[in-house]
């Protein structure tokens, strides 16, 4: 007899996240008796959340705003990438110990691999705008791969903050500097919430962007942000940030049910038909 396996997503609001439909999809097309659940969990609830997790049966699940600094004190351990990062998107079991990790750096690198192949052959420099969470796991990422980060922040205080936090070539900058920075760049990132529907556009001037220097935005609601836009425009290779999204989420899958999912042509376009669908224009 093979028990269902539970697994969650938890934070507070939840009723927007679309990891139910990624995951949903990876079970259903794998053919695994499992669910994946929305749980909203206010912060005030967090420690009534844990205080019984051994008992409930989970077997894991990911964590997201606000709770991804705070699960941390709940967990037996935390792998490499969380501690990196300061954060845990994903928990898993390991042997008896509730662990957790971050997949957020693996989904951006992954996803900008698969959609710039061979970017980072001959790239030295890349400029990071923003200094949020999204922007902890991409300048994690790019580190990784060698490249300077020059990072770039409304509140110049923060980048500093965030160059500080890491040991590499990371140094802050204000959004003033863009252009000069810009030259240099083999790789753009835009991690702000700039260019997502609602907000207003990323307002930069990509003219002294190298022509061969690939444009990323990790926004993916719409799917195509003015900054992708024009950047395609322009003939740079360009990446939408939908693809980090469903890359973060495959190793989670497999920690909690024991198959690795493929990030398929099909998935993506279950995934962007929903976002058209709510979209306030469609
Ligand atoms: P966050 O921690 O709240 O950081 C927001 C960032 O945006 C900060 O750097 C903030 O600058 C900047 N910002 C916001 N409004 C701005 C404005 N009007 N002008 C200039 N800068 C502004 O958020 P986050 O978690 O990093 O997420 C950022 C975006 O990434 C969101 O749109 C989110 O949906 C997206 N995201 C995508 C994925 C994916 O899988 N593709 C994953 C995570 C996040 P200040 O520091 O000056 O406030």
């Amino acid at each position: 007899m093979s028990a269902l396996s539970r697994a969650f997503v938890m934070g507070h609001p939840i009723a927007h996240s679309r990891s139910p439909l990624l995951h949903g999809y990876w079970l259903k097309k794998m053919g695994i008796e499992g669910t994946y659940e929305r749980l909203d969990i206010a912060p005030d609830r967090l420690n009534a959340f844990f205080s019984d997790y051994r008992e409930t049966g989970w077997v894991g699940g990911n964590v997201t705003v606000p709770h991804k600094s705070a699960v941390i004190p709940y967990l037996d351990r935390i792998d490499s990438n969380a501690r990196a990062l300061g954060a845990v998107n994903t928990i898993w079991w390991d042997d008896g110990q509730l662990i957790g990790g971050n997949t957020d750096g693996i989904g951006f690198m992954d996803n900008l691999d698969e959609l710039a192949p061979g970017w980072d052959s001959g790239a030295r420099n890349s400029v990071i705008i923003g200094a949020g969470g999204a922007a902890r796991a991409a300048v994690h990422g790019v580190l990784g791969r060698g490249l300077s980060v020059s990072l770039c922040n409304r509140t110049q205080s923060k980048a500093q903050a965030l160059a500080e936090y890491f040991d590499g070539d990371v140094r802050a900058h204000s959004l003033d500097e863009l252009p000069g920075l810009l030259e240099d760049a083999d790789l753009l990132v835009n991690t702000t919430s700039l260019g997502m529907v609602g907000q207003p556009p990323l307002d930069i001037d990509l003219a002294p962007l190298k022509p061969t220097a690939t444009v990323y935005d990790i926004v993916y609601v719409p799917l195509e942000t003015p900054l992708i836009i024009e950047a395609k425009a322009k003939g740079h290779p360009v990446v939408g940030g939908l693809g980090m999204l469903l890359h973060q989420g495959v190793p989670g899958f497999s920690h909690w049910f024991g198959q690795t999912p493929t990030v398929s042509v099909e998935l993506r376009n279950l995934l962007t038909d929903d976002i058209v669908a709510k979209s306030p224009s469609a």
